[in-house]
């Protein structure tokens, strides 16, 4: 590897090297019909192109890469709770009707991920042996025991740990102790996209990559969505582009400003590291504005992930810093190789929560997951699935809102720039 943008944050991935094969799919070409197009192949639009043809819907998904081509074919494959607020902050947030909808879709939404796999032998690689979030100092111990009891409310039993228990759960005493999710986990993200497409296709959905959409126009109760080789119309349109969001619909990618985060795998470790790193496959991150985060695949090789450039070509260097934070957390794998990395956007909002926003009618976009959208976009493309069919505001599972754009949207990578050192020097100060 030289340090001259080589790498290419999604062929490169590991999941590239060990996903299931795709299943068969083809450019659009000529003009379809159907009830929903979606816009984006990653877990979001599959989801919902998935739970919307179970319910007898015709739906024309269009990618402009391959599946998974986005965040979804890059995550580190952490299903967890799903959104970065707690219980009472979405409570004040949304008032308790909506906000009690929406705690319990997050709470559901490990169960929803593990038990879909499940249903459907969906071949991903599945982990459910828990999630574990080390404080950096006691400090943070207080707000994790308030965020656990806040869950125990509703009936979400969280474990709190001691410095020496997080230790046993994860292998590391650089931390003070920390949180435990026992419902969380891991699986193989780009597989498990596919695996979602191939499913929704047997469910009679179609599916066409390399099929960018550049036109979007409303005729009357009807969408007209365009590529360069043909057309789609529909009565409703889903808007599923997460980090990757252009200009087609206006106004949307200010909602979304692309923050990058970098992955590197090591060699498959040895059983005796193993049993020091990680013991039981627990995915695990520890609580910091810049977070490190760690699991392993099914091979045995450990994937750690950290906060990356402003670009979407990495090089050597975007890895040094990942390198010394994982040597402070498991200095024995000071001698382990480091065979694959990559990388990718992660869609960060204003609200810091990701948004279902209804843009005009039969016109809707749901992303912004902010990191956590392995579990929540697929929960996301059920709640749009559902809400398509039997639209309501008012019991919607996620509230229905419109995104705050960020101001100066175009000056976004200086910003986020700035943002990561001014956040880099608050978790040193923590760390002291
Ligand atoms: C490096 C990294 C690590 C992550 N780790 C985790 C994790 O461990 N756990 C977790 O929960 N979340 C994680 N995330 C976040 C998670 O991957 C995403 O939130 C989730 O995959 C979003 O899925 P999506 O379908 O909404 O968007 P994406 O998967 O990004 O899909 C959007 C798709 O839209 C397509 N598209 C864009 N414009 C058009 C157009 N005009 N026409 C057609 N198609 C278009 C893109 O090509 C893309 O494939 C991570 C993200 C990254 C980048």
């Amino acid at each position: 590897m030289n340090n001259k943008y080589p790498i290419d944050g999604s062929r490169d991935a590991l999941w590239m090297a060990t996903a299931v094969a795709a299943p068969p799919t083809a450019p659009l070409h000529g003009d379809k019909r159907c009830d929903v197009t979606i816009i984006g192949g990653g877990l979001t639009g599959l989801s919902a192109a998935l739970h919307l043809s179970n319910q007898g819907v015709s739906v024309c998904v269009l990618e402009a890469a391959g599946l998974g081509f986005g965040a979804s074919g890059r995550a580190g494959g952490q299903v967890n709770l799903g959104l970065n607020l707690g219980p009472r902050q979405l409570i004040d947030k949304f008032g308790v009707d909506q906000g009690e909808r929406l705690i319990d879709t997050v709470v559901r939404t490990p169960d929803h991920v593990f038990s879909l796999i499940n249903e459907l032998s969906l071949q991903c690689d599945p982990v459910q042996n828990g999630w574990a979030q080390g404080a950096v100092n006691s400090r943070q111990l207080p707000g994790q025991a308030a965020l656990a009891r806040e869950y125990e409310e509703y009936g979400c039993s969280l474990e709190l740990l001691d410095g020496d228990e997080l230790a046993m759960r994860t292998g590391t005493s650089r931390y003070k102790g920390g949180l435990f999710v026992p419902m969380a986990g891991s699986l193989q993200p780009l597989s498990y996209t596919r695996e979602l497409a191939r499913a929704a296709m047997a469910s009679g959905a179609s599916i066409h990559t390399q099929s960018g959409v550049d036109g979007l126009q409303s005729h009357g109760a009807t969408w007209l969505v365009s590529t360069a080789t043909g057309s789609v119309t529909s009565e409703q349109v889903l808007v599923c582009t997460n980090g990757y969001t252009g200009n087609l619909v206006a106004g949307l990618k200010q909602a979304v400003v692309p923050v990058r985060s970098v992955l590197m795998a090591s060699e498959p470790l040895s059983d005796n590291l193993r049993k020091s790193v990680l013991p039981n496959q627990v995915t695990f991150v520890d609580k910091r504005k810049l977070i490190l985060y760690f699991r392993y695949d099914r091979d045995g090789r450990l994937c750690v992930g950290d906060h990356g450039p402003m670009r979407d070509a990495f090089c050597a260097s975007d890895y040094s810093n990942l390198k010394r934070r994982v040597l402070d957390v498991f200095p024995q794998l000071i001698d382990t190789r480091w065979d694959y990395h990559w990388g990718g956007r992660i869609a960060m909002t204003k609200s810091t929560l990701p948004f279902f926003h209804r843009i005009a009618p039969g016109l809707t976009a749901a992303m912004g997951y902010n990191g956590r959208g392995v579990g929540m976009g697929s929960m996301m493309g059920k709640i749009l699935a559902d809400q398509t069919i039997a639209p309501s505001d008012q019991t919607s599972a996620f509230p229905v809102t419109v995104p705050d754009k960020f101001a100066l949207h175009r000056f976004h990578s200086a910003g986020v720039s700035m943002a990561v050192k001014w956040y880099a020097l608050q978790d040193h100060l923590a760390s002291l």
